[in-house]
């Protein structure tokens, strides 16, 4: 796309007002398009020089840096001053044009006035969330109403959890159980969250110095980066990883180093994980079963993991949201590795596990010394989550066997549709031990990359599935790869390998 630009040479009276202005490429599109139209419509040929302007989209087409800003590179002459900092050379160079403009009509002062009043209260995002946008789960979901496409990519069932727990939800409201909880959880929940642990794990932890209920296990995560990290601390990530992982982490300061797991098993590059580590490392994050690989970390990796941490007094931060569905191979908590508890936040929620994602009730397990943090960002983030729905909870955890080995059995067969299917389709499909999503290699249709190949699938086929760049620091790792999920009814995953068998063709 070509902008153009008139540059007068009047010097700038509102310089200060610069430093307060601060706003995304889209609105400096849209100021800059309105002014073009005014200048033809008001001054066809009284300026003086112009130049030229290229823009790029934003997100879908910026390879390089699809969650960031694009900073457009306006060429200007005379050349914008040294002292005027990168982000704010665009509105130097627009105010710098506007107010010579001013001169020559009071109108389009007001003009001027007005845009940049509507720049100020449209630009207020803090500098450490600037470069994120609407989660890529979001964005999916509206582009699948919107197309009316099958939504293969936010996880979250399209089926509804079990029944006993929704009427425990109905019975603590009714019993009213509706004012504030207990800020680290109703005393219930937290037995329960410690009971299922022992079961799971064999670690007997206090229910009440140990356990934090939280809102989701999004929240989990945010209060133990928040309560356990320093602005400027190292905390290592294995890329592909969850959106929220850095973008908290860059509410909290920290500094990201980031290790890239590669097809086709994702496995641990023990050898650069061991220069990554160090005595500087605060902390390192692991998701197993891991979104959005379908990995499942092997014991081998794990102790490896432990011993460095140990020996460079790292933390581990586990998010093991979906340690219930564990297909391939069983599911192992990095706390119960010996001496690991001490030095271990594990994460976990309900929702996956019930098939209750709107539910929001998370929690994390850590030693006292560790949970004192997390307590101390959890009670200035929200205090205490929803009364009714931790009791329901409570009695969610106490479910049979039979309901998580049913559950089990449920999700290996809609896994054996969507595998199978996205095979037959021409997909290369990585395996997926455990979670409900499984990552494909593209590339055999001929896109390319992962963003231009999901827009062609939710436009032209009808399914949405999720772009992996945005998952990694260097989107270019995940260029080839997609994400699909199978927590859907099996008629849905039917129908959308369908679609893809007759719209997909290999290129
Ligand atoms: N955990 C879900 C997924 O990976 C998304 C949750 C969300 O939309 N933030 O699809």
């Amino acid at each position: 796309m070509q902008l153009s630009i008139a540059i007068p040479s009047a010097n700038c009276s509102y310089l200060e007002m610069l430093s307060h202005l601060h706003c995304r490429p889209a609105t400096l599109l849209t100021f800059s398009k309105s002014f073009q139209i005014y200048r033809r419509t008001k001054f066809p040929s009284s300026m003086a020089s112009i130049s030229t302007v290229s823009t790029e989209k934003a997100a879908s087409s910026n390879q390089d840096q699809p969650t960031q800003k694009t900073h457009l590179p306006l060429q200007v002459s005379p050349p914008v001053p040294a002292s005027i900092s990168a982000q704010f050379q665009d509105y130097y160079i627009l105010v710098r044009c506007c107010v010579g403009l001013s001169k020559f009509d009071s109108s389009f002062r007001f003009f001027v006035l007005v845009c940049w009043h509507s720049l100020k209260w449209l630009n207020l995002v803090a500098k450490r969330l600037e470069k994120f946008k609407t989660t890529i789960f979001t964005q999916m979901s509206m582009l699948a109403i919107k197309h009316g496409a099958i939504n293969l990519g936010q996880g979250f069932p399209n089926f509804d959890g079990p029944e006993f727990v929704k009427e425990a939800a109905i019975q603590a409201i009714k019993d009213g159980k509706n004012q504030y909880a207990r800020g680290y959880g109703v005393p219930d929940l937290n037995s329960a969250v410690a009971a299922r642990f022992k079961k799971d794990t064999g670690l007997v932890v206090d229910p009440e110095k140990e356990v934090t209920v939280t809102s989701g296990c999004t929240e989990a995560i945010a209060a133990t980066m928040l309560g356990l990290i320093n602005p400027g601390d190292e905390v290592i990530l294995f890329a592909p990883f969850y959106d929220s992982y850095e973008a908290t982490l860059s509410m909290v300061g920290a500094k990201i180093t980031s290790i890239t797991l590669r097809p086709p098993d994702f496995s641990v590059p023990i050898d650069e994980l061991k220069s990554a580590i160090s005595k500087n490392t605060r902390a390192i994050l692991i998701n197993t079963p891991h979104n959005p690989t379908g990995k499942m970390f092997s014991r081998e990796e794990l102790e490896i993991i432990a011993s460095l941490c140990v020996e460079n007094d790292v933390l581990v931060f586990t998010d093991e949201v979906y340690d219930k569905l564990a297909f391939e191979a069983d599911h192992i908590c990095m706390a119960s590795l010996p001496g690991m508890y001490e030095r271990t936040v594990t994460l976990n929620s309900l929702g996956k596990t019930f098939s209750l994602t709107g539910w929001k009730i998370g929690w994390a397990i850590a030693p006292p010394h560790l949970t004192w943090g997390v307590r101390q960002a959890h009670s200035f983030l929200t205090f205490a989550t929803s009364t009714p729905m931790q009791w329901a909870a409570a009695a969610a955890l106490q479910a049979p066997d039979s309901y998580y080995e049913e559950l089990k059995r449920d999700y290996m067969a809609k896994k054996a549709i969507l595998v199978e299917g996205l095979k037959s389709v021409g997909f290369k499909v990585y395996p997926s031990s455990g979670t409900y999503f499984v990552v494909v290699d593209h590339t055999p249709f001929g896109l390319e990359n992962d963003i231009a190949f999901c827009e062609y699938l939710i436009k032209e086929v009808g399914v949405v599935a999720i772009p992996t760049s945005v998952f990694y620091l260097n989107p270019e790792d995940g260029k080839n790869l997609v994400r699909f999920t199978f927590c859907k009814d099996e008629e849905t995953l039917r129908s959308a390998v369908e679609r893809m068998k007759e719209k997909l063709i290999r290129r």
